[in-house]
């Protein structure tokens, strides 16, 4: 028996994406009936509120949104989808202000009263704004307060689990979703959903996203028929602490300010290391420095951890602790000394700048469906700057909430579902409790090591295959694993099933895109494929589709609309 109800507006998770989409929604048609489900509670789940470094915005004097494009379109080595950077790169301008001042953020300053702005790597202008080194919380604190005063529902650990398109498979009539608390399964129909469940790449060994996140929203668009674009370019952040066996902080992050700042990284020999590899040393991008630390670690480099060393010490050690003061109490509580010693760390999957193709206005091809924030692809192209994640977010959240109020009324309805395909997608929710029940957590590990030996930071077309292989075979061992359903009320192996269904459905388009690509560019790094193909000859990007269960991937051409590679918007300046 699934439940049925309705909302004018549904939005899907409760990160920047969609917070702010729910409140821009709210503001702009207050008669709607706004709705916000998300996997965990309100305010207290996603990353964004793990952010910790800040927000890549160009206010400052003697910077601009021309030099933020070019930097993001560098960085991105210039597969992203130009109009979306140029919508981020602007959009971040007006999102800033209205952050401090429509909804009560407030970000660090300098002595004269301007927003402090510090450096970020891979970027020509210090432009990260931040709320000392834990921005994220500020940002959701304040979001968070202005859904709760505002009409807007909240429907808190409710999964949603499938998008259903109307009878006649035009549109999207709305979403099946399960009430974690009850375990009962209900159908939301809506006029416009928004896809703001953030992506995450949490199917590899060490990752940094919050626990709530497993792909579930591509999971979701995969199986309604949406493509997916540049799935190959997962990114591996520097540095990840490694905390030991058995604790959920090894994989976690401090952040890319210390580099930024003027820390080192160290090998197992106390030495310094990126010089080798790049000029900039540790203010390389992000890509470049995870790459480099993993050649140390093969090259057996490494500490007692099986890691590599970040140190902050000849910054002076009270600077550090002032600076960086949530970094350096976030690893005293891990037993390390930041500020006057070393910590050990290792590249761990932060990213994925793949996602759902989508438009400016935050449309997607499937009509009724809005998407933002991490869950989407084309912003960022190859790689992601640092700090241009929760600009994405905040951004195209506020645009899409913007955009589904005006489409509600003009062209959305409430569309009957299309029955069978709403049965389907229960079948597939219930599957495991028809079997007999067995431990989650080899298949879980398997996962994990599988993705990050053979479609990790370094890759090459044999490791790809066996990665291709090995997935198939955890699937079947998954669709072979029964979950005990007699309590379905916070049937926590239940939804860990479910993680392990999304997980292992994304990490297949990772494979075939990465496979695909027979060159190393931004973050997607072949060994067997070391060069770089000249971008001025033209470029495409990956998009697949799931056809018949298994992944078909095409390619994009990506269109320069407003320069070619080679070209700067600075030369005007
Ligand atoms: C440790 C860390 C530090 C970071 N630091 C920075 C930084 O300094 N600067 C920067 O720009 N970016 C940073 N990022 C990246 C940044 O957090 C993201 O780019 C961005 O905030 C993602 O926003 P989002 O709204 O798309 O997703 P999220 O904020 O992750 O929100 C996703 C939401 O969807 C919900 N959800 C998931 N699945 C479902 C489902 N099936 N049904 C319903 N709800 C669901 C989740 O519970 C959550 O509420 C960092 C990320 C991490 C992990």
């Amino acid at each position: 028996m699934i439940e049925r109800r309705r909302t004018d507006i549904l939005v899907l998770g409760a990160g920047g994406a969609g917070l702010l989409a729910a409140l821009h929604a709210k503001d702009a048609a207050p008669a709607l009936e706004v709705t916000i489900a998300v996997k965990g509670l309100l305010g207290k789940c996603g990353c964004t509120r793990m952010v910790q470094g800040g927000y890549n915005v160009a206010i400052a004097q003697g910077d601009s949104a021309e030099r933020h494009f070019m930097d993001t379109l560098e960085g991105g080595k210039w597969l992203n989808d130009q109009d979306l950077a140029w919508t981020l790169v602007t959009g971040a301008q007006v999102r800033i202000r209205e952050l401090e001042n429509r909804w009560g953020c407030f970000f660090d300053r300098n002595p004269d009263g301007t927003i402090h702005q510090k450096a970020f790597a891979g970027q020509t202008f210090d432009r990260t704004v931040h709320k000392g080194d834990l921005t994220g919380i500020e940002i959701v604190n304040r979001l968070a307060e202005q859904v709760w005063a505002r009409g807007i529902n909240r429907m808190e650990e409710h999964r949603a689990v499938a998008l259903i398109r109307s009878r006649d498979g035009a549109r999207l009539a709305g979403v099946l979703l399960i009430d974690m608390r009850s375990g009962g399964l209900l159908f939301v129909q809506a006029r416009a959903v928004l896809l703001g469940t953030g992506g995450g790449p949490t199917m590899y060994k060490y990752h940094t996203p919050s626990g709530d996140k497993a792909c579930d929203g591509m999971a979701m668009a995969l199986r309604a028929g949406l493509a997916l674009r540049d799935m190959e370019m997962v990114q591996f952040h520097p540095t990840g602490v490694l905390a030991g066996p058995g604790t959920r902080m090894t994989g976690t992050i401090i952040e890319e300010g210390l580099r930024g700042a003027g820390g080192y990284l160290l090998g197992g020999d106390g030495q310094r290391f990126m010089h080798k590899y790049d000029p900039r040393g540790e203010r390389a991008t992000r890509d470049i420095v995870s790459r480099s630390m993993q050649r140390e670690i093969r090259a057996g480099n490494v500490n007692e951890a099986g890691g590599l060393w970040i140190e902050m010490k000849h910054l002076g050690p009270e600077r550090v602790r002032r600076e960086f003061k949530g970094m350096v109490e976030r690893c005293a509580d891990m037993g390390f000394d930041l500020a006057a010693g070393r910590v050990p760390v290792v590249p761990t999957a932060h990213y994925m700048m793949g996602g759902v193709v989508f438009r400016p206005d935050g449309a997607t091809d499937l009509p009724g469906l809005f998407a933002a924030g991490e869950d989407t692809g084309g912003v960022h192209g190859a790689n992601r700057l640092g700090g241009n994640g929760v600009a994405n977010s905040t951004v195209f959240g506020g645009i899409a909430g913007d955009s589904m109020a005006a489409w509600a009324p003009r062209e959305g309805a409430f569309e009957e579902p299309d029955e069978a395909a709403l049965a389907e997608a229960v079948a597939l929710v219930e599957a495991p409790f028809g079997r007999a029940p067995r431990p989650l957590s080899p298949i879980r590990d398997a996962l994990l090591e599988l993705m990050w030996d053979k479609a990790g930071i370094l890759r090459d077309g044999p490791g790809l295959a066996d990665c291709a292989r090995g997935l198939a075979a955890l699937e079947a061992e998954l669709d072979a694993t029964g979950v005990d359903g007699r309590e379905r009320a916070f049937n926590l192996t239940w939804h860990d099933w479910l993680n392990l269904k999304s997980l292992l459905l994304v990490s297949r388009a990772i494979v075939v895109a990465a496979a695909a690509r027979e060159e190393s560019r931004g973050a997607h790094w072949r060994e067997d494929f070391p060069h770089t193909a000249d971008a001025a000859a033209g470029l495409a990007a990956t998009r697949v589709t799931l056809r018949d269960g298994a992944i078909a991937l095409e390619w994009q051409p990506v269109a320069f609309t407003r320069l070619r590679p080679g070209e700067s918007l600075l030369a005007a300046e």
